[in-house]
């Protein structure tokens, strides 16, 4: 199956896309974490694209569909992928799509990842980051066993600068902007499953595997 993942940041799509990603055996493919890579690699790539990210913008379409063909092309991604991240416009979907055959299409389904807004401020605003194995924590809902430490390294947890609250409202806008086209797009296709995506991880999950029953 070939999945994609669409939610707003805070919405828990990258624990979600790693639950779905297990129970199809297949990888979750994260254009969040390939880009995170070059940043921390300072390639030519992650050196353009560091500041639009830390202000809460994407990295421009052909990169991404460049860096997203390269990562497709490995072996475990031949018999299907969750992709977390991509596409996140109409632009990107449709030269993606494009990449695809009628008996083998880019995409079988998408799964879109809804939750209040004011919900998604407060998940963001309390994410801790481990700098070292990109483990991710929640001071509320999932908070580190030692406070500010990952649990795998001990490393010292880091707030991503794109998950300061007052980045957070131009994030949703930007998200928003570019994702109602998109579940549109897929809506016209029959692929769209919208899930609510309030309630623990089981939940969220249940209510995923229980949408990709009917299709
Ligand atoms: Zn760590």
């Amino acid at each position: 199956m070939r999945a994609v993942l669409l939610g707003p940041p805070g919405s828990g799509k990258g624990t979600q896309g790693q639950k779905l990603a297990d129970q199809l055996r297949a990888p979750r493919i994260a254009t969040g974490d390939i880009i995170r890579d070059h940043i921390a690699r300072r390639t030519a790539f992650g050196l353009k694209v560091e500041e639009r990210i830390a202000a809460g913008d994407y990295a421009p379409d052909e990169d991404i569909i460049h860096l997203v063909s390269l990562r497709l092309a490995q072996p475990d991604a031949t018999q299907g992928y969750v992709l977390d991240g991509f596409p996140r416009n109409l632009n990107q979907a449709r030269l993606f799509d494009a990449t695809g055959g009628a008996d083998a299409p880019a995409v079988d389904v998408v799964i879109a990842l809804e939750i209040d807004e004011t919900v998604l401020i407060e998940r963001t605003a309390g994410r801790l980051v481990c700098p070292k194995c990109a483990s991710v924590y929640q001071m509320h809902l999932q908070p580190p066993k030692q406070a500010g430490r990952c649990d795998r390294d001990g490393e010292t947890l880091v707030r991503r600068p794109e998950d300061d609250p007052g980045t957070m409202p131009h994030r949703l806008d930007v998200y928003h902007q570019s994702t109602l086209p998109l579940t549109q797009y897929y809506a016209q296709q029959g692929k769209l499953r919208p899930v609510d995506a309030s309630g623990s991880p089981d939940e969220v999950f249940q209510r995923i595997l229980f949408a990709l029953k009917d299709r």
